[in-house]
């Protein structure tokens, strides 16, 4: 029987022990999945392969969605402390996730939406809430088959809406983790239901190689992968990642303990720049083994490897341009995932100017305890970026850091927070508004420039409930903003915040000098601003760096850097 008839079999049968909710128009076959795992352990670059096979499949023409499984509880990303989990990112569509599908949308060049990204919390609530609502018609609701038939459900929808040649779906944790057990049992029965051509199992594992032995160790991973077949999924091609070159020995080794074929098996040791993945990958003949399991190895034939060629050398800096020092002013600058958007669209901005750009961590709370002057921390600084972020701490540093870029003519670009913070700063320094704050750092300042927004007022709880996603801006023409935005009038960009420039005081800060330069279409809230006799000093509500995308830099970066470099 073929997966097809095992599909219409098990649709066939009513109150039986199938629970397979199957979407309208979902046509068997249309789209197929590669499934992606991790074992041995976390953070061997399993988002970052995914995204590369997607990037080679793409570049074969498939229309690719790709989708993640989150293990977490939580309904989203949005009450993830940043400096735990990395970044929240933020969908077009306002949904906020983890930072893997920010890697997704860069690779590919594509928005994605709520869709492509499911957590366990997700997947329980839908189930609570039907099961309120009494759609499970009397029966008990059962792991298997109600949750891995709502996950599978979330898998089928994706496929009708986005009507994808290919969903690659990568699971959240590793083979193992209780947290994605389900996930893993969903995907089993789906490979089950569509059928060995349509579900292709990738599991990306690690190749240890300890300093005392100096030598590669196949063990774990093995170990790892079998725990996978124990569950009754059989990877049909196994990543091995590893620190050098993965050797023959080893490739054997895991081949005879996992029926993997060799040919099967890719090994991907350390690369200096993840742009050329893509291309490792497909020299290596792993997009084109995933697309042989599924069949469409002849249907999407391989433009050989000229557009990836292509994509290497337009994501490489050269020596021509000049060394930069980007100073970013956080609070969470012990890990660079907390600010990987940013970093991301520095990045983009080199590969355009072909400049070199070097991170200065600015700690904040060092700044406003008094433990390190600004000057000092802005010592070899060409251009400062105040990012993102929530709560006091740290808060008077930055202002402190705003007020010496303003003075001293350093380049500035200010993301959200980093608006609000300018803003602060001016206020009290130049209008004269002694005691200006935002009401979320002091909700009795004598001066609130910074207000929460009203429509903010009545809400309760603190998930996913900002003003949040993408939204239009209406740029001022005339401005160096309009300029540097190739003169559009409107523009879209994302959002996340509870506060914004109190309206009452536009005029105050007119009168100082700033120049509100894009606001929200027919309501009062101010989005851009300029100081246009600076140098460069420019803040956006927004978070430019969330669709700033390899090979189209945001245009307020792209400017930020070019002025810095001046
Ligand atoms: N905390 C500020 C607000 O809620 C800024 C948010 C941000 O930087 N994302 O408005």
């Amino acid at each position: 029987m073929k997966g097809k008839d095992i599909l219409r079999e098990i649709i066939g049968t009513s109150g039986g022990e199938f629970y397979t909710p199957i979407p309208k128009g979902y046509k068997p076959g249309k789209t197929k999945y590669i499934v992606i795992t991790g074992s041995v352990m976390s953070g061997i670059g399993k988002g970052t392969i995914s995204s590369s096979l997607c990037k080679c499949l793409q570049d074969r023409g498939l229309k690719v969605e790709p989708m993640k499984l989150e293990a977490y509880l939580n309904v989203d990303s949005g009450t993830l402390n940043p400096f735990r989990h990395g970044e929240v990112f933020v969908l077009d569509d306002g949904y906020e996730t983890d930072l893997d599908l920010g890697t997704y949308e860069r690779m590919l060049d594509k928005n994605l939406s709520r869709d492509n990204f499911v957590t366990s919390g997700r997947v329980y609530q839908t189930i609570i809430e039907k099961e309120r609502s009494g759609k499970y018609l009397g029966r008990d609701v059962q792991f298997i088959p109600h949750v891995t038939g709502e996950i599978k459900s979330f898998v089928r929808e994706l496929a009708v809406k986005s009507k994808a040649d290919i969903i690659p779906i990568e699971i959240g944790g590793t083979v193992g983790d209780y947290e994605n057990m389900f996930a893993l049992e969903a995907l089993r029965e789906l490979h089950y239901e569509e059928g060995p051509e349509n579900v292709c199992f990738v599991n990306i594992t690690y190749i240890m190689q300890p300093n005392s032995l100096g030598e590669q160790k196949s063990k774990a991973a093995q170990l790892g992968i079998k725990r996978l077949i124990a569950m009754g999924i059989q990877p049909d091609v196994i990543v091995c990642r590893s620190e050098s070159k993965l050797n023959d020995k080893i490739r054997e080794k895991i081949s005879l303990n996992t029926n993997v074929p060799m040919e099967n098996v890719v090994g991907v040791h350390d690369v200096s720049n993840i742009y050329s993945l893509p291309l490792a990958l497909r020299e290596r003949g792993f997009d084109e083994k995933v697309l042989q399991t599924l069949e469409l190895n002849k249907k999407f034939v391989s433009n050989g490897n000229t557009g990836l060629k292509k994509w290497v050398k337009e994501t490489s800096v050269s020596g021509k341009g000049k060394k930069l020092t980007i100073g970013i002013a956080g609070k969470y600058t012990g890990s660079s995932d907390t600010y990987i958007s940013i970093l991301k669209a520095l990045e983009h901005c080199s590969f355009a100017t072909n400049h070199k750009i070097g991170i200065k961590w600015i700690e904040t709370t060092k700044i406003e305890k008094g433990d390190e002057s600004v000057e000092k921390a802005l010592k070899g600084v060409d251009g400062v970026i105040v990012p993102g972020g929530f709560g006091v701490r740290g808060i008077e540093g930055k202002i402190a850091v705003a007020k010496y870029c303003r003075e001293k003519n350093i380049p500035y670009l200010g993301l959200c927070l980093g608006f609000q913070i300018a803003l602060i700063e001016i206020a009290r320094n130049v209008s004269g508004l002694k005691g200006a704050n935002s009401t979320e750092f002091d909700p009795k300042a004598k001066h609130q420039v910074i207000d929460i927004l009203p429509e903010q007022l009545d809400i309760e709880g603190l998930g996913g409930n900002m003003r949040l996603g993408g939204k239009d801006v209406e740029v001022k023409p005339g401005t160096i903003t309009a300029k540097t935005l190739g003169n559009a009038n409107k523009i879209r960009r994302r959002f996340r915040h509870r506060f914004e420039c109190n309206p009452e005081f536009i005029e105050t800060f007119e009168k100082a000098g700033v120049v509100f330069s894009g606001k929200a279409p027919k309501v009062d809230i101010m989005q851009i601003f300029e100081l246009p006799k600076h140098k460069f000093f420019m803040a956006s509500q927004f978070h430019p760096e969330f669709t700033s995308r390899p090979l189209k830099p945001d245009p307020m970066f792209l400017e930020f850097v070019k002025k810095a470099a001046e």
